[in-house]
């Protein structure tokens, strides 16, 4: 492109005297990065995180680099402070930030770890503005949600590819179009696409095909007035995926080319899928993967030998999803048990264990709030293995201590996360040591032994909105412990963290001497991040999250452990591996 038709070369960044407000970041290299968006139309739920996660998958697997981003439309700052009832998990990324649970779907399937670049919302855009503005950097002129605002969504997005140098940038604009709280994103993707001239963005609108069943065919008319409002907004799809519950026909297929201007090759049939492992297989099926490429210019960046062996490995993986002989069952206790939105990490590292040992994993959700050390016995009849999970607040944790007592003492595989570690310490004060008083205080903030108690660092903190312990963190392992053994003896592993309880250094001792082992601790620090019981065929605990650095070639190793030891559990009479063996087997994989 000539330089006098390169508005980026042209104007100087923020001129208050032009009409185009530009600001570029440092470093920024035009043409470097390609832009791919992916909005949703007619309704939201059509699974956008997931189509954009399995999409850069193909394109990472061709060799070239890809960075995902989040835009949020809510003017939250983060999603810390969301109800997972709503909005399904808080995933918590390494560098702390808490957000939607879209990036753990990016993080699971790029196997690539992400940070707060790759998260925005409608918070972060207004607050960083009206700091600006405070700050002088628009003096003279009246701020704007054009150009400011999407100014601003612009800056992340080059931010973005400048500091990952990515071939191709993902961008899923979150909500639905036609939303208000979106419509600035959707202008500053127009506008980004005009600045960065042809065959720098792609644009994808995933729709959604509907068949009443009083009709008994499949209706395109919802799809194509979901995507006539995003040509109003002067964006021309490139593609069009349509999701629907089953293939869409090519006479539905072919009305919506008609009306969109869409290639019909390039109107793809998305329908339900029972794992979501298979949909990059589909995708590739369906021809997008060179679709974008072309559309993009970018085909002579790609690397076919990588994909071949990338491509090799994925198709392993996804062969032993349906070649699993047997089956076990694991009780989760939980408080949002009607959403398993809120437990989408823990599930999809229960399914990634599983399917390495070939085994299928049911989920049985355990309401505790009626659970006693009466009737635990009943509840947990059924299950293989417990998990007792991530939570805050009392209902239920009564439940929840009675239920780890029953698998302590009836050798039932155990894993606490957070909340479910600390519940542990709990019960084994109470019912080994000796401390029938022991709770945390954040269930009962006067009591009499506090062995659960608030962090120092964090009593300092005011407010609910950003005062946890937050993010990865570095473990110290104990020799020859269970964890030491599970982590292919290493000295150390990093797991991510978000909590403000502890166990109170002060009950360390008396907890140790009466068998309880913290086989994991932060280093240099009296804080105790993995607990076991070593006469126990597996029990234990940690402070962190394990689930969310579980990945589908790569499982983690405390629930590899779990599955294992139930499935140990669940067919006595067969020679399977044991936790540690099972560990060495799918997960000490040096690539
Ligand atoms: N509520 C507990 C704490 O704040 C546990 C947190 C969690 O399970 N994520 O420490």
């Amino acid at each position: 492109m000539s330089k006098e038709n390169d508005l980026l070369a042209s104007v100087s960044d923020t001129s208050t005297e032009s009409e185009f407000f530009l600001p570029v970041p440092a470093g920024y290299k035009k043409g470097k990065s390609r832009y791919c968006f992916v909005m949703g139309t007619v309704m939201s739920g059509l699974g956008k995180g997931i189509f954009s996660s399995c999409l850069a998958k193909l394109m990472q697997d061709k060799g070239l680099k890809v960075a995902p981003i989040k835009l949020e439309g809510y003017l939250n700052i983060d999603s810390g402070t969301l109800n997972p009832f709503r909005h399904g998990e808080v995933f918590v990324l390494d560098d702390g930030m808490e957000c939607d649970m879209d990036l753990g779907t990016y993080e699971r399937m790029l196997n690539q770890d992400l940070s707060r670049a790759n998260f925005v919302t409608s918070g972060q855009i207004f607050s960083s503005i009206l700091h600006k503005e405070r700050h002088g950097d628009y003096l003279g002129r009246d701020v704007q949600m054009i150009p400011h605002v999407t100014g601003e969504v612009k800056l992340k997005l080059r931010r973005l590819a400048a500091e990952t140098e990515a071939d191709i940038v993902f961008v899923e604009i979150g909500g639905t179009v036609g939303d208000l709280e979106n419509a600035y994103y959707i202008e500053a993707m127009r506008e980004l696409a005009y600045e960065e001239g042809p065959n720098s963005c792609c644009f994808v609108a995933l729709t959604y095909i509907l068949e009443p069943k009083t009709l008994g065919e499949q209706k395109s008319k919802a799809a194509q007035l979901g995507i006539k409002q995003l040509m109003q907004c002067g964006i021309q799809p490139d593609i069009i995926a349509c999701r629907a519950a089953n293939p869409v026909s090519e006479k539905v297929r072919q009305k919506i080319s008609v009306y969109s201007n869409v290639p019909f090759e390039r109107v793809i049939s998305l329908p339900d899928s029972a794992s979501i492992y298979m949909i990059p297989a589909m995708l590739r099926d369906a021809g997008l993967d060179f679709e974008v490429l072309r559309l993009l210019k970018i085909e002579d960046r790609i690397n076919l030998r990588h994909e071949r062996k990338a491509w090799a490995s994925w198709c392993d993986f996804t062969d032993k999803i349906g070649s699993r002989s047997r089956q076990i069952t694991i009780g989760i206790t939980g408080k949002y048990t009607s959403v398993r939105d809120s437990y989408a990490s823990i599930i999809n590292a229960l399914e990634h264990a599983g399917i390495a040992l070939a085994s299928e994993t049911e989920i049985k959700w355990i309401e505790t709030t009626a659970i006693t050390d009466e009737n635990a016995a009943e509840h947990l009849a059924d299950v293989d293995g417990i998990i007792v999970p991530g939570g805050f607040g009392t209902r239920g944790a009564q439940g929840k201590i009675a239920c780890i007592k029953y698998a302590r003492e009836n050798n039932l595989p155990y894993l606490g996360l957070c909340f479910g570690f600390q519940m542990a310490v709990i019960e084994f004060a109470r019912n080994v040591c000796g401390l029938p008083e022991a709770n945390s205080t954040e269930v009962e903030p006067d009591c009499p032994e506090p062995v659960i108690d608030i962090l120092p660092e964090q009593k300092k903190i005011e407010g609910l909105g950003g005062n946890m312990r937050l993010g990865g963190r570095d473990i110290e392992l104990k020799s020859q412990t269970l964890a030491w053994k599970l982590f292919a003896r290493t000295d150390s592993v990093r797991m991510r963290f978000r909590h403000r309880y502890e166990v109170d250094p002060r009950y360390i001792e008396v907890l140790e001497k009466a068998g309880l082992v913290f086989s994991g601790k932060a280093p240099n620090q009296p804080i105790m991040h993995i607990l076991e019981i070593p006469s126990h065929p597996y029990f234990c605990g940690t402070q962190a999250h394990p689930c969310l650095t579980s990945r589908p070639l790569k499982p983690q190793p405390m629930f590899v452990g779990l599955v294992a030891a139930a499935m140990q559990k669940r067919y006595p009479g067969e020679k399977l591996p044991d936790p540690v063996k099972a560990a060495r087997k799918v997960c000490n994989r040096n690539d």
